[in-house]
């Protein structure tokens, strides 16, 4: 049997997963299509400190990382700025992704994984079910014992895959985010706004988030731009110019960024291994789905993932009965509040006109629960709560029912999403499956 395990993707996940399997004895190759330096991006992204600890790495040098500040989270109408004011203690760091990168290669370089620049996967190589390997675009084809997917939301790789193997193949695009993010130059002389970080729910009514946050060194606005499934520049125009509108710290130069990204926003795919082949990261769509987070995720499932390879319940680790327990465990800890994150979401989305803003203008929404779903934690809220939000919204009663009614659903698809059937079993897998993807179904 083979030991080596091929890594589709240089971003975090792949690197961080491939550094503990060759820790742990694998021999491992990563294959990215681009070239390192365009890999991460030109700017900061958040990330839980703790997830270093939980994960079993030291915290990456200080120089590379910085303070997020508070989100004030903004509802349609603007009729109110609800502030996060955590204290700096509990505010997430803001990684400088590019750096970043560079810190897990030299990582992974230590432990002896080989990596490969501009060298692009073209597809899994399967037999009888079976992931034997993959060829490269060069045309070299690479035998292995496990391929280990980390190709991000669009892998090649992932839509290689045949039929037969049960992976969803083409994530749909209304279960991704469309964004631009731009770094504009802050115009002298512009007072520094009262609220740093302004996320835009549903901004200007349409299906989707916007923010404008000043940069770290107060010298550029960063505006993000993102819309459910797709969007078109005149969607991008008239929303930017409405960010203007209430930003005056948007320059008209742009100083870095502006291309178009997609971030998966959905819960995780229903299946992410078969014989020989992992999904991880992006790629299995583990970002939280409320705002798009997926680093942390990456990073701990690549954890997991090398955890239940090293120590294997059957003969073989690379076994669909073997990963299925990586999958077991990812929705145990982590897939299952993103399914009911992924609920609310949609809720979200597709509430009436007036509705976000009444929730969170009179407070029946509270900072902790924006917190917990945009860290992708479950909500949980006790009957003191419960009654609070009760009289704070009494004036939409049906709106407040409704709400509840959510609540009760997200509960229930948590419990399903995270308990998986305990061993790898087709027909009950194929069940689970059915039951984890009903409340999603369009
Ligand atoms: C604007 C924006 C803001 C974000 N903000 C945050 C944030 O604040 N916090 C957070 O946690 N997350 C954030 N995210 C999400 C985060 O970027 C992703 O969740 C994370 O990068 C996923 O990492 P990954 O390694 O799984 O996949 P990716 O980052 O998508 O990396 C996949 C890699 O695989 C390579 N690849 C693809 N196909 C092939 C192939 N066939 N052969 C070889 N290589 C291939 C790609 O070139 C790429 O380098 C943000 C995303 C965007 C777009």
């Amino acid at each position: 049997m083979k030991r080596n395990i091929i890594v589709v993707g240089a971003n975090q996940t792949g690197l961080v997963f491939a550094a503990f399997a060759k820790t742990a004895g694998f021999d491992v190759t990563v294959y990215e299509a681009k070239k390192q330096c365009d890999v991460a991006y030109d700017w900061t992204d958040d990330m839980v400190e703790e997830t270093f600890e939980e994960v079993g790495m030291p915290l990456p040098p200080k120089e590379i990382y910085t303070r997020k500040r508070n989100w004030t989270f903004v509802p349609p109408e603007k009729g109110v700025n609800v502030l996060m004011d955590l204290p700096d203690d509990q505010l997430d760091m803001a990684i400088y992704r590019r750096p970043f990168n560079a810190w897990l290669l030299s990582r992974a370089e230590c432990a002896g994984v080989k990596v490969f620049y501009e060298t692009p996967v073209k597809h899994a190589i399967v037999e009888n079910d079976v992931v034997l390997g993959a060829e490269l675009e060069n045309g070299e084809v690479v035998p292995a014992g496990l391929v280990v997917d980390c190709g991000g939301v669009n892998s090649a790789v992932r839509k290689s895959l045949p039929e037969s193997l049960k992976i969803t193949r083409n994530v749909d695009k209304n279960d991704t985010f469309i964004v631009r993010r731009t770094f504009f130059n802050r115009p002298e002389n512009t007072a520094r706004p009262k609220y740093t970080n302004r996320a835009y729910l549903k901004h200007i009514n349409e299906r989707g988030i916007s923010w404008c946050t000043l940069s770290h060194d107060e010298k550029q606005a960063d505006v993000l731009i993102g819309r459910v499934g797709e969007m078109s520049d005149k969607t991008y125009e008239n929303a930017l110019a409405d960010i203007r509108r209430d930003n005056e710290i948007v320059g008209d130069k742009i100083i870095t960024g502006g291309q178009l990204l997609q971030i998966p926003v959905r819960h995780p795919l229903s299946r992410f291994v078969a014989n020989g082949y992992a999904l991880l990261g992006d790629s299995a769509c583990m970002t939280i789905p409320m705002l798009g987070s997926g680093m942390a995720s990456g990073m701990k499932a690549g954890k997991m993932l090398s955890e239940v390879i090293s120590s294997p319940v059957t003969e073989n680790p690379f076994s669909v009965e073997n990963l299925y327990r990586y999958q077991a465990r990812f929705m145990k800890e982590i897939g299952g509040k993103h399914a009911a994150v992924d609920m609310m979401k949609n809720w979200l989305l597709n509430s009436k006109k007036g509705d976000v803003d009444f929730l969170l203008g009179k407070g029946v929404v509270s900072r902790k629960v924006l917190i917990e779903a945009s860290a992708g934690h479950m909500i949980v809220m006790s009957p003191a709560e419960m009654a609070q939000a009760a009289v704070k919204g009494i004036a939409k009663l049906p709106l407040l029912l409704n709400l509840a009614v959510l609540l009760q659903k997200m509960k229930k698809e948590c419990k399903t999403a995270s308990n998986m059937p305990k061993y790898y079993d087709e027909a009950a897998f194929s069940k689970w499956e059915e039951k984890y993807e009903k409340p999603f179904r369009k």
